[in-house]
């Protein structure tokens, strides 16, 4: 824990904390349905589908990684088991027991607008106070706005390719 780094923290870190944790248990969860669903996708445009739900759980696992360095930055500890993102999560899970590619791709779209507005919400409660958490939360967030257009554009693509 950086001692400098941590004074300068202007809100209550062990609130901050909690709020890192929620955000965390929100990125597995997503890491995972992104996962298994790109392994389960069927039907139309199953390729791309399955590719881009591929890079966006890398991309969440990235996020995951990133939300457990600013924890233990502020003397922290990440969640360490699985039960706790089921008991954390502000997004949940969304179990893609139909593998359609296009029910895959609603899930995932209704997951990513959850997730922006957790990194919205986190960055405002840092704004001006805490800018280390500020930067990133403002990162992921662009990134969880990549993901919806991303797959919103895969959605419409499959809407009017074939009627
Ligand atoms: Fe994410
Ligand atoms: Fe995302
Ligand atoms: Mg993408």
């Amino acid at each position: 824990m950086g001692t400098k780094g941590t004074e300068i923290v202007g809100v209550d870190i062990k609130e901050l904390i909690g709020l890192l944790n929620k955000a965390l248990a929100d990125e597995w969860l997503a890491y995972y349905q992104y996962w298994i669903g790109s392994q389960v996708a069927k039907g139309r445009m199953r390729g791309i589908v399955a590719e881009e739900l591929m890079e966006h759980a890398n991309e969440e696992l990235k996020h995951a990684g990133m939300l457990v360095e600013r924890i233990n930055q502020l003397g922290g500890t990440p969640l360490l088991e699985p039960k706790a993102w089921y008991e954390q999560t502000n997004c949940g899970y969304d179990t893609p027991s139909d593998p359609n590619t296009k029910k895959l791709l609603q899930q995932n779209i209704k997951g990513e607008q959850c997730a922006i507005e957790v990194y919205k919400k986190l960055s405002d409660f840092v704004k001006g106070k805490d800018p280390v958490t500020y930067n990133m939360a403002i990162e992921i967030m662009t990134e969880e706005v990549e993901h919806e257009e991303d797959l919103e554009a895969i959605l419409e693509d499959m809407q009017t390719a074939v009627s």
